[in-house]
């Protein structure tokens, strides 16, 4: 592994780098909020109003549900025109009207049909619009968290709006803004975890899993610690190894224990063909210092790094990671079946964004594009 790209790079460990960091792409986690709402269908009423009694029959809509009956709204448009709706929308004012739609009426969204009944929506509105169509019609109850999403729906349900914020989850600038920040250097942290998680392979200490946490300083990362899986070492010679040695929870243990790796150590690390000695591995996992926290060691001692791992977190290195105040999380391969992080994985507990959890913590799943390096990692618990 040649290191000519010295000079290249503007970062102060220059050298550290490999001639041919590993391109991918990050893609953001979806919370759990954003994976119900994928789906969430709210009937409202709709009816039809002429142009100039629009405003006065919003007026009666209001009077009538206040606040909008505690429904929020905000995310579809009220009025539309009845030639910009779906088919759909088109279809059922058409069955449910009874003289023709003049080309100046538009189509208003009353509000959700649990809130009040068509009988008294139509007496109400029966002051300013003879005859009022009304009918029902399913729209999307949550706000899009995209403009893709906003574009489906209209097409789908009603004009939708997206107002460039997620209400579900971290907002889409910061998220963008933290994957430029950091999407230089996502490949060399992962082809670390990598080269540890192929050494706790090779070495039969654990599974192929390994962790790296970056800490970043002026928008330059640095690594903190670096661990690879060891629920394995002694077994079965040993006894029965150790269930809680994952590389996620170790590394954070070693940040915990004020063992952090030097930029000289760093460049050990990335020299990938050279011997990885595995410099922040603790020859005995169950070593119970890193787990005492007795008194010497202060809490979230992770605020804002970050934690490069192989494979997405199991449930209980997931927790770890959010006790710990880890500002993002980024991981190579899903493990559906045991993650923790993802909120589309069979468990579904998406814990990088729980309100009742934490609200600060940004998770991708990175995935290196075709012509990267690569190798495979068998499924397991990670
Ligand atoms: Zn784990």
């Amino acid at each position: 592994m040649t290191r000519e790209t010295k000079g290249k790079e503007t970062c102060t460990n220059a050298k550290a780098v490999p001639d041919a960091t590993p391109k991918g792409i990050l893609v953001p986690l979806k919370t759990t909020l954003e994976t119900r709402a994928r789906g969430s269908l709210l009937d409202v009423y709709v009816t039809s109003v002429p142009v100039k009694q629009a405003s006065g029959a919003l007026e009666v809509i209001r009077r009538l549900l206040p606040g909008d009956g505690g429904v929020d709204l905000q995310h579809l448009r009220r009025f539309a025109k009845a030639r910009d709706v779906p088919d759909a929308v088109r279809e059922a004012f058409e069955r449910a009207r009874v003289e023709v739609l003049g080309a100046t009426e538009l189509l208003l969204i009353v509000g959700s049909t649990n809130a009040i009944s068509s009988a008294v929506v139509a007496e109400e509105l029966s002051v300013i619009v003879n005859d009022a169509v009304i009918f029902s019609i399913q729209v999307p109850r949550l706000a899009p968290t995209s403009q893709e999403q906003a574009t489906l729906w209209s097409s789908q349900y009603w004009p939708t709006v997206y107002k460039k914020s997620n209400p579900f989850g971290p907002h889409p600038s910061i998220v963008s803004r933290t994957e430029q920040e950091i999407h230089g250097e996502v490949g060399k942290w992962m082809d670390l975890a990598s080269e540890v998680a192929r050494q706790a392979d090779g070495t039969g200490s654990g599974e192929t899993v390994g962790v790296v946490i970056v800490e970043r300083k002026n928008g330059i990362g640095h690594p903190v610690a670096v661990a690879g899986d060891a629920r394995w070492v002694g077994w079965p010679s040993k006894g029965a190894g150790n269930v809680t040695a994952h590389a996620a929870l170790r590394a954070i243990a070693m940040v915990a224990d004020g063992v952090k790796a030097t930029s000289e150590s760093a460049q050990t690390f990335n020299a990938v063909s050279a011997s990885v000695t595995q410099p922040e591995f603790k020859a005995d996992p169950a070593d119970q210092d890193h787990f005492d926290l007795s008194g010497t060691v202060a809490g979230y001692l992770c605020h804002d790094l970050e934690i490069y791992c192989t494979h997405e977190p199991c449930v209980m290195c997931s927790m770890a990671i959010l006790h710990s105040r880890f500002g993002k999380v980024i991981f190579q391969y899903r493990m559906p079946k045991t993650g923790g992080m993802c909120a589309d994985g069979d468990l579904g507990h998406g814990l990088f964004w729980r309100k009742e959890l934490n609200w600060t913590l940004l998770a991708w799943q990175w995935i290196r594009s075709s012509n990267g390096q690569s190798f495979e990692l068998a499924d397991f618990h990670a």
